[in-house]
Formats: C-alpha cells, sequence, structure tokens
C-alpha cells in the first residue's frame, strides 16, 4: 500500500470514529436517564410500602380506640346501675359482694383508661411518623414527575442528534473502501468503543499497553493499517497526525485527530 492511500485511510477512518464518539456521547445520554428514573421509582416504591404500612399501623390502632371507649361507656353504665342497686340493698353479705363486683368493675374500668391513653399516645406517634414519610414520599414524586417530563424531552432532542449524527456516518463512511470499513464495523461490533485508537510513545492508548516494537517500526512506516495485538483495535501512529487533544481515558471522546 502507498503511504498516501494509507494516510488517507486513517484519517478517513478517524472522521468515521469522530462522529462514532458523538454517536457513543448521546447513546450514554440516552441510557443515563431512564436509570436516574429507575432508581427515584426504587425509592418511591420503597417509601410507599412504609407508608402503607404506617397507615396500616394507624388504622389498627383507631379500631382499638373505638372498641375501648365502647367498652369504657358500657362499663360506666353497669357501674352506674349496680351503684343504684346497692342503695336498695338491706342484707350485708349481699350489700359487700356486690360493692366488690362494683369495685373489680371500676378498676377493670380503670386499666381501660391507661390503655386508652398508651393508645392515643401511640397513634400519636404514628401520625408524626406518617407527616414525616408524606413528606418525603411527595417530594420524591414530585421529583419524579420532573424527571420523567424531562427525560421525553431530553429523548426527542437525542433522537434528532442521532438522526443528524446517523446522516454524517453514512457520508464519512462511503469514502471509505468497503474492506476497511468492514474491518472497523467488526471491532466496532465486538470491542468496547472506540475501534481506532493513536499509539503514542510506543503505547496503545485503546489499552494503555506497549506494542511490540516490531509492530511499532511497521506502524511508524505508515504502509498498513495495523491492530493492536492486545485489544485488536486498529492503531495508527500519533505523530503520523497532529493531535489536538490527548485522551485521558481510552474511552474519552477526545481520541481523535484532526
Ligand atoms: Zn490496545
Amino acid at each position: 500500500m502507498e503511504d498516501a492511500i494509507y494516510f488517507e485511510q486513517i484519517k478517513q477512518l478517524v472522521e468515521l470514529q469522530k462522529v462514532d464518539n458523538a454517536i457513543f456521547t448521546v447513546r450514554q445520554k440516552v441510557e443515563k436517564t431512564p436509570r436516574e428514573i429507575w432508581e427515584l421509582e426504587q425509592l418511591f416504591e420503597k417509601s410507599d410500602v412504609q407508608r402503607r404500612h404506617i397507615l396500616k399501623k394507624i388504622s389498627h390502632l383507631e379500631e382499638q380506640q373505638k372498641r375501648i371507649a365502647l367498652e369504657i361507656e358500657e362499663d360506666t353504665a353497669k357501674i352506674r346501675k349496680s351503684k343504684n342497686k346497692l342503695m336498695q340493698v338491706s342484707n350485708t353479705r349481699e350489700y359487700q359482694a356486690m360493692t366488690r363486683e362494683v369495685d373489680n368493675m371500676e378498676k377493670v374500668n380503670h386499666s381501660r383508661e391507661e390503655e386508652k391513653t398508651a393508645l392515643f399516645e401511640e397513634l400519636t406517634n404514628q401520625q408524626c411518623a406518617l407527616a414525616d414519610t408524606d413528606l418525603g414520599h411527595s417530594s420524591l414524586q414530585a421529583e419524579l414527575e420532573v424527571k420523567k417530563s424531562g427525560m421525553e424531552d431530553k429523548l426527542e432532542k437525542s433522537r434528532g442528534e442521532m438522526a443528524v449524527l446517523e446522516q454524517t456516518r453514512r457520508q464519512v463512511s462511503k469514502g471509505i473502501p468497503s474492506a476497511v470499513f468492514m474491518r472497523y464495523e467488526f471491532i466496532r461490533s465486538r470491542l468496547e468503543h472506540p475501534v481506532i485508537v493513536a499509539v503514542k510513545d510506543g503505547v496503545c492508548s485503546g489499552c494503555n499497553i506497549a506494542v511490540p516494537p516490531q509492530t511499532f517500526i511497521e506502524l511508524q512506516r505508515g504502509q498498513q493499517i495495523l491492530s493492536c495485538p492486545n485489544c485488536q483495535r486498529m492503531i495508527f501512529w500519533c505523530e503520523h497526525f497532529t493531535m489536538p487533544a490527548e485522551p485521558e481515558k481510552p474511552t474519552t471522546p477526545a481520541t481523535i485527530v484532526e
């Protein structure tokens, strides 16, 4: 292969990689939002379960409250009745027996009053807990609604960006010889982003591992498109091209040569 052809092809591939970097960024954006929503939904569901649990407790406590109020009312009436009867009893033994009965009923009613107070306290606690949970619950709900409506806009925008990028991609790929393009597409479908990377100081910027000296010498000759023996990505020598920005990570979209 002639040097000129080699350089032209690398240039085309790098152009294609630039478009793919942009596509990669848009895809990541698209994936990020649903993940955030999913996480929020998990939190919302959790707070919903907690809320229902508290509501169930409150309704149970309220039922107990009603029952106990009714029992107190009934027993108070009974005690009043017994006390009235007590006035009419002349027999001492019967009087004592009835007094004991009234005492017992009063004791039972007294313990019911204590239970009523305890129930009231517990109910107050649960209502406070419900207010707390409701606060978090409604703010989560609001956040979720904002995210969801924002997501539609974002997705719409991303779809637009993607359509433009796909169009650019078709144009850029047109000029690339089909065998070279197929090799690029093959790597793209099997490896993590990106496909073509620069070798700088003998190190592949795709996997950060030094390429063997023989490969590096061949690469510098610039006659044939080579692959990194370690990560299989297409490689080129950075000094054959001007590097506007150095990549920090192999997956940074800035891996590209102008
Ligand atoms: Zn590599």
